[in-house]
């Protein structure tokens, strides 16, 4: 157990791992975990972990479970990084690689969050958990919630994909459908959750979910030989996967897995045009943004008009040289049949808003064709059927 203690994103507070830790009480920021990185990197040879399991608990010395073996897991992780060849072509990039997201349990990598923080929430003596979903994360949260034999409910917005709805219902959830966004859905969840005795794992509402998605970096690092890609564009609504890989490059170089002056990929945040909070407050120079009133796109993962992590987010984006792009759902639904046309990868629609967003990044030249990018395919179209 190498986890230490919990710190605030935003200001000086910490606190023990001792208990189902939410928001940070002084500020309301994110808490963050800690870990003894001095002691990781001198029990773990990195060079090793290729020969454990093809999960994200091959990396459960930085996770914060304290017992492995309690690991709530469908087999998270280990998705392939799929180089490309007819779409690297098609937009003249010598280096186009595709982390497969889609190939997970539930059929997106909101599977890593759950995976980290059920297992938390369970270790910490939660019975009941319950979030707000646009559509992944509530399926994730059912199918781990009962994999854990614990209580689960989900609040979605009655527009939410057909798939996630019946997911979670299949995997046992109590679903209620809000007339309202996943703001709304978050209320809702807030107002009832105290006196029903529900552990809220909100995006960042928790410190775990994003320890989970971190392990998407340590992943990505490992497959291209402990090195990293130039640009990455990550399709952002919560932002826990960006904040996450921005995590664990910073304790791969303190780790000594990657070297220590390696460079911080690029991050690109990619929004649809109508929810690009991040995108908006990031053109506008803000340290914070402004949630939006009535957001729509039917990639239902970017659906999110406010997040608790904005700030952090904002500072990965910049302190990375990194961009924030937003495209209309036409661009990102042809964008999606692209792939699936080039690469035979059936995608959800957050990934081909990432191609959408690519084709403009070489349009300025803020890629250059020698560079490598990743794209993170963070979801399967299967779950989309109505949106093709
Ligand atoms: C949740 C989700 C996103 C956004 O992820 P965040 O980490 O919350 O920004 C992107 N794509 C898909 C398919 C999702 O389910």
């Amino acid at each position: 157990m190498h986890a230490t203690h919990l710190e605030c994103s935003e200001c000086d507070y910490r606190a023990a791992l001792d208990h189902l830790a939410t928001l940070c009480p002084e500020c309301h920021g994110p808490l963050v975990v800690r870990y003894d990185l001095a002691a990781v990197r001198a029990s773990v040879d990195r060079d090793a972990l290729s020969s454990r399991e093809a999960t994200m608990w091959r990396y459960r010395e930085v996770l914060p479970l304290p017992d492995p073996q309690g690991a709530v897991t469908l087999g998270e992780g280990g998705t392939p990084l799929l180089p490309t060849c007819r779409l690297a072509h098609e937009l003249g990039l010598e280096r186009l690689s595709i982390k497969d997201e889609g190939q997970n349990p539930t059929g997106s990598f909101k599977a890593r969050g759950m995976s980290a923080a059920v297992s938390m929430a369970k270790h910490l003596g939660a019975r009941a958990i319950a979030a707000p979903s646009a559509g992944n994360a509530g399926g994730a949260m059912a199918a781990y919630g009962a994999r854990a034999g614990l209580a689960v409910h989900v609040a979605m917005p009655q527009d939410v994909p057909i798939v996630n709805r019946i997911e979670a219902e299949v995997c046992g959830a109590e679903v209620t459908l809000i007339d309202g966004n996943i703001a709304d859905c978050g209320k809702w969840i807030a107002e009832r959750a105290e006196e029903r005795g529900w552990f809220q794992l909100s995006t960042l509402k928790e410190p775990y979910r994003v320890e989970g998605k971190k392990t998407m970096g340590y992943e990505l690092a490992e497959q291209l030989g402990w090195s990293l890609p130039d640009v990455i564009l990550y399709p952002t609504g919560g932002g826990t996967g960006l904040v996450g890989m921005a995590k664990a490059f910073d304790e791969l170089r303190e780790l000594g897995w990657i070297a220590p002056d390696a460079k911080q990929p690029r991050f690109v945040a990619v929004q649809a045009r109508g929810c690009a909070p991040i995108v908006n407050a990031f053109h506008a120079g803000d340290l914070k943004a402004t949630p939006i009133e009535k957001p729509f796109t039917c990639a239902s993962g970017l659906r999110v008009p406010g997040a608790v992590g904005d700030r952090w987010m904002l500072r990965v984006l910049r302190g990375s040289e990194g961009t924030a792009v937003a495209v209309s759902d036409d661009q990102l639904m042809e964008a999606t049949r692209r792939i699936g046309r080039t690469e035979g990868i059936f995608a959800a629609p957050e990934a081909g808003a990432l191609v959408a967003a690519l084709e403009t990044l070489i349009a300025d030249e803020w890629v250059q064709p020698d560079e490598h990018v990743v794209l993170f395919c963070t979801g399967a179209g299967m779950k989309y059927i109505e949106c093709f």
